[in-house]
């Protein structure tokens, strides 16, 4: 049999096909639509004043009948609609500009709650202008909202009133018969003490009590995460399930032997990473690892002892970087770290010819090669290994969670390691990275003196440069930071190539200045990176393209300009740059921001050098939307939820969600069929999903 709550909502009274066009807008078609459209906000009714009790200037709700509608029009289209209302012999008019269709929506002798602000009209009448209005039905209302003074506030277009959808939504759940199907375990549903799927849809439509509100909003903010924590646990899973096929060497001395020869002693923080890569490399299940360390904590050492690893059992190994400068740093530094070790490294990027490229993967599918380093670009192609044991991916914050799996998918279930330097907030890891192992790098290598960060206002943009001359003059080095390469439409902004020639011919003529920025030709790039690396330069300006981990010990300071148009967490990448030898390094944040918010997050910067507690505020400040864009994270919007208020529940939605997957909760067959079908109704093209 059908299930009612698939039905066209054209079936409920009064739904014409008009209004049943106005309501498919809003994506609903269905009844089942209709009782899953939740109210964005509530209103407290409140008390209603007597119309007599009116007086100018106050917010008031009225009721009263309609005694009068007019419709008058003007010039250009403009028109006004008056209707006034009546209690007991006072009256009050209620007024619409251009708005001619609300003369069709109101018929004298109906009855109508209005509320608005009062005013003083031409004639000394009262009138609220633009009222929220609605039909008293007189026979259904109090059925309809059960006596509460909460009311339910929609989301919704112009010409649907707040009243329509809320008695569409009675009507689907009183008269048509839907009944709302549990979607949850009912053990869950107990053991978390949440009301029935069908009881908490009537709550949230149309609460008695603030008290039952607030728990059908949790249960719905539970499920929500529930499924969402559902499809992580069972990518978790599925990850874990294949065996590898290939078994890595117990570790003899070759390892060793690099740690040995490194010219610094690893942090204890950088040795229980390797341990616990150790122990993920030897066990027969896939590696998925997130090593999360702040800029300069030395996650690559991290990485090329584990290529190493792979290389000493026979294995190929990637490491995948986010641009081509990095990939090329990536390239000489592992070289060199590795150069007693006779390795095959090759480096795979865009910028080399066809040719080369051919004979490059030809090496690489025929096992010649031991270690690749490329973009992530190079391995969206046609790329075959031989036999890829481990994938590195460098600065994840660039890539999404799809793009992770493609890279799993390259090799045979081959381990993984994904770093970054992007302190994730434990309210986002649990939900990005659910499905991943995590390390953290939480001590930075001896020796490092804390950044010293200075926040000036653009007009005090010459002591910044008189700094960095005198740092110049110290032997030391300095990035010059623009956020725009061109002069642009934002006139405040400075691009980098006008600064460029401003900085070298004015400021600094006798130092040496150089210029990097994205579109410049990659070995223009490279050309300009080295001479930098080889104090050839003084004075490097450069877009955000060195946000990312350029390593240049002897910089010691960074001028950020227009540092307002940087994200929080950006500012930190770029202030990374620096602070990477014992010397004292400076960073100096310049801009005039013209928002309180935009005041405060340079002065975060200022006051600490904590990555995670920038994320933090970075969260709070921008909110996730906003957080989630930069992340590329692919994640599902949420409805109701949201990851920062509701972590609490999120953690216990997580555990539950892991103990179904994992079996430790029972759960019937049927539950078991229900899930399935809703997961893969909420994420099928989202996560590649395998059956529970
Ligand atoms: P990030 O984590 O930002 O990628 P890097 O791996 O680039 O950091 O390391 C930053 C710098 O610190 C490099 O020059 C690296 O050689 C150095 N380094 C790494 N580990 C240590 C250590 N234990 N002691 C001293 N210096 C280290
Ligand atoms: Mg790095």
């Amino acid at each position: 049999m059908p299930d009612p709550a698939d039905r066209s909502i054209q079936f409920v009274k009064g739904i014409g096909p008009r209004r049943a066009e106005l309501l498919s807008k809003l994506g609903i078609s269905t009844l089942r639509d209709a009782i899953e459209y939740f109210p964005r906000a509530y209103k407290d009714r409140g008390e209603i004043t007597p119309i007599r009790e009116v007086v100018p200037d106050s917010e008031v709700t009225v009721r009263g009948k309609i005694v009068s509608v007019r419709l008058k029009k003007f010039f250009y289209r403009r028109s006004m609609v008056t209707v006034i209302l009546e209690e007991e012999g006072s009256q009050v008019t209620c007024v619409w500009f251009n708005q001619p269709y609300m003369r069709e929506r109101f018929k004298r002798g109906m009855h109508v709650i209005a509320a608005g602000k009062v005013r003083l009209g031409k004639n000394d009448e009262y009138a609220i202008a633009n009222p929220e209005t609605e039909i008293v039905d007189e026979d259904a209302e109090e059925t309809l909202l059960n006596g509460s003074r909460i009311l339910p506030v929609y989301p919704l277009t112009e010409r649907l009133t707040q009243s329509a959808v809320r008695s569409l939504v009675h009507k689907a759940l009183n008269e048509m018969n839907v009944s709302v199907e549990e979607i949850m375990p009912e053990s869950v549903i107990t053991d978390h003490r949440l009301p029935e799927r069908e009881a908490a849809i009537r709550s949230v439509h149309f609460p008695s009590s603030e008290e039952e509100l607030e728990r059908a909003r949790r249960r719905f903010i539970f499920e929500e995460f529930f499924f969402l924590q559902m499809g992580i646990a069972l990518r978790r899973k599925a990850i874990r399930q294949r065996e590898k096929p290939r078994k890595y060497c117990e570790q003899k001395g070759r390892c060793d032997g690099f740690i040995r020869s490194l010219p610094f002693k690893l942090t204890s923080a950088q040795r229980k990473v390797l341990d616990e890569i150790e122990q993920d490399l030897m066990s027969s299940m896939p590696m998925n690892r997130l090593l999360q360390g702040d800029v300069g904590s030395g996650k690559t050492v991290v990485a090329v002892w584990a290529m190493l690893r792979a290389a000493a059992s026979g294995l190929q190994s990637a490491i995948m970087a986010p641009t081509e400068v990095l990939a090329r740093q990536h390239f000489r530094k592992i070289s060199e770290q590795l150069r007693g070790e006779d390795l095959n490294i090759v480096m795979l990027i865009g910028a080399a010819t066809a040719s080369e490229k051919k004979r490059l993967r030809q090496l690489i599918h025929s096992g010649h090669i031991d270690i690749v380093i490329g973009t992530h670009a190079l391995f969206q192609e046609k790329v075959k290994f031989k036999d890829l044991g481990l994938i590195v991916i460098d600065e994840q914050h660039k890539f999404g969670v799809m793009q992770r799996m493609r890279f799993f998918r390259k090799g045979f279930a081959p381990d993984m390691l994904v770093m970054t330097a992007t302190p994730i907030p434990r309210t986002l890891s649990l939900t990005i990275y659910g499905d991943m192992d995590v390390s953290i790098l939480d001590e930075m290598p001896p020796g490092r003196k804390p950044i010293e960060t200075r926040w000036l206002r653009n007009r005090d943009l010459k002591k910044a440069y008189n700094f960095v001359r005198k740092q110049v003059r110290e032997g030391r080095q300095v990035y010059v930071i623009y956020p725009l390469v061109e002069e642009s439409r934002y006139r405040d902004l400075k691009s980098v190539k006008k600064m460029f020639q401003e900085l070298r011919k004015k400021e600094f003529p006798e130092f040496r200045v150089g210029l990097l920025y994205g579109s410049m030709k990659p070995e223009e790039k490279e050309r300009v990176m080295l001479d930098f690396r080889d104090r050839k330069i003084d004075v490097l300006v450069s877009t955000t393209v060195i946000e990312v981990g350029i390593d240049v010990p002897n910089a010691t300071c960074i001028v950020i300009e227009n540092a307002d148009y940087f994200g929080l967490s950006q500012l930190h990448q770029l202030r990374g740059r620096v602070g990477r030898s014992s010397e004292q390094s400076y960073c100096v944040l310049v801009g005039t921001p013209k928002s309180q918010t935009g005041r405060q997050r340079l002065k975060v910067l200022e006051s600490t050098t904590d990555g995670f507690r920038i994320a933090e505020e970075d969260l709070y400040l921008r909110g996730t939307g906003e957080f989630f864009g930069t992340m590329q994270s692919g994640l599902p919007d949420l409805k109701v939820g949201d990851l920062f208020r509701d972590f609490e529940i999120l953690k216990v939605a997580r555990d539950e969600a892991r103990r179904v997957v994992s079996g430790d909760r029972k759960i019937t067959y049927k539950e078991r069929a229900v899930m399935r079908r809703i997961l893969h109704q909420r994420f099928a093209k989202r996560f590649s999903l395998v059956s529970i």
